[in-house]
């Protein structure tokens, strides 16, 4: 009977050696693997994980099956075990999980071996998932192939691969219980989404970028990430009252915070070309009224100063003539280990770079629609291997064109050419 191994895989980075072992090792074999991952949360990082398993598959021509984000079934099976610790019992029923699963689709598509990427995680028992494997494998009549991905240097070697081909390495084993602990009474930026769309830095912003890179390779493009650090802000809650009636509003990045509750009026008015701005008599706080309906404001350059700055949309700006009274709350927090990157496609040195950029503002606009990106390379790619174009995803534009500073500041050679089209 021909070899035929369906592989289970949980993330890119632990697939990265494995598949290539099993290649070797088995060359006659036909081998397949299988995304089961409904321990992982939130759901975007689940299809961050699932996006960089692709990845990895494509460029070893192996086919890989997206199984269904069965997180309800995980949370049914892990009722009573969410306070155990890692490599404990909850652990076990989640590997039993997926491998069952993982034996269920072998034995439907008719494979006659399974096997886990999970053993080449130094977090997990080797002994534990191989007696679960084998236990498994056995009710469907497969074989488990129990191998130790970490021998022989395994780990230097998943590291090695998995820094060559920029893999989203992620920081946690992936659920919300592990993350509890490991994190112990602190805030957990990873369960938390502040703002629609994808704010620079935010895991929806990395998603994006993973998407456009699976793409463009799958053109037989090249292509790099430039990580880049910058301080991250969020509201941690916010408050204006006028009239003593809560108004819509929206707080400009890199705004400070208030102490306490501040009562205030308006003590200059000064008229712009697109909006008024109301300095208020106290706080050093200005309120920015747009003569449109409200949305927040990209920044063309990062903001150091940290006066707190309200927005609001034509209707309440007209009432800030009035001169009413004000109430205001502002809570806010920096975060200088926020990260995000650059997508370059093609070559750092081309004649002519097409750029775009990947995030949104904190509501969703000023992005770029994802089809409009993939067009663009479509039409490209000739020029792109050719070396004469590249195409560069800036990532954290709204806040301040933080990518395209780096880009820039690295790449310091002279440019002919550069089309910007968002
Ligand atoms: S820590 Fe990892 S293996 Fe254990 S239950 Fe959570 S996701 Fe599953």
């Amino acid at each position: 009977m021909e070899n035929k191994i369906l592989v289970h895989i949980c993330c890119g980075v632990d697939a990265v050696y494995p598949l290539r072992k099993l290649k070797e090792d088995f060359p006659n074999s036909k081998i397949v693997g299988y995304f089961y991952d409904p321990n992982i949360h939130p759901e975007e990082e689940y299809e961050l994980r699932w996006l960089e398993t692709k990845r990895v598959c494509d460029d070893l021509n192996i086919e890989c099956i997206k199984g269904d984000y069965d997180l309800d079934i995980w949370l049914e099976k892990t009722k009573g075990l969410e306070n155990e610790p890692e490599r404990g019992e909850r652990c076990s029923v989640c590997h039993d999980l997926r491998l069952e699963k993982t034996a269920k689709l072998a034995k439907e598509l008719g494979f006659n071996k399974i096997t886990t990427v999970l053993m080449m995680s130094p977090k997990k028992d080797f002994q534990v998932l191989k007696s679960i494997g084998e236990k498994t494998a056995k009710e469907y009549g497969l074989e488990f192939l129990a191998i130790d991905f970490r021998k022989g240097g395994g780990i230097e070697k998943m590291n090695k691969l998995s820094k060559e081909m920029e893999i989203y390495h992620q920081n946690y084993c992936g659920c919300l219980f592990a993350l509890f602990q490991q994190r112990k009474g602190e805030y957990i930026p990873e369960l938390t989404k502040f703002g629609k769309g994808r704010p620079a830095g935010s895991r929806e912003e990395l998603l994006f970028i993973k998407h456009i890179r699976l793409f463009s390779e799958n053109l037989g493009l090249n292509c790099s990430e430039e990580e880049f650090q910058f301080i991250g802000w969020k509201v941690l809650n916010s408050s204006l009252k006028i009239n003593k009636e809560n108004v819509p509003h929206n707080v400009l990045y890199g705004s400070g915070s208030l102490k306490g509750v501040l009562r205030a009026r308006v003590k200059d008015i000064i008229e712009k070309d697109n909006l008024t701005v109301f300095r208020l008599n106290k706080g050093n706080i200005e309120i920015w009224g747009l003569n449109t309906e409200l949305k927040d404001i990209p920044l063309d350059n990062p903001r150091f100063l940290t006066n707190p700055i309200f927005i609001v949309g034509k209707e309440v700006k007209d009432n800030l003539y009035k001169n009413p009274k004000m109430e205001i709350q502002l809570k806010t927090e920096f975060d200088p280990n926020i990260k995000s990157r650059n997508l370059i496609i093609g070559n750092r040195q081309a004649e002519k770079y097409i750029t775009f950029h990947s995030d949104t503002t904190l509501d969703g606009l000023n992005g770029v629609d994802l089809e409009i990106i993939k067009d663009v390379i479509k039409s490209n790619v000739e020029d792109i291997k050719s070396g004469s174009t590249a195409i560069i995803i800036f990532g954290a534009k709204n806040i301040g064109k933080i990518g395209e500073k780096v880009f820039y500041m690295e790449n310091k050679y002279c440019l002919s050419s550069t089309e910007k089209t968002g």
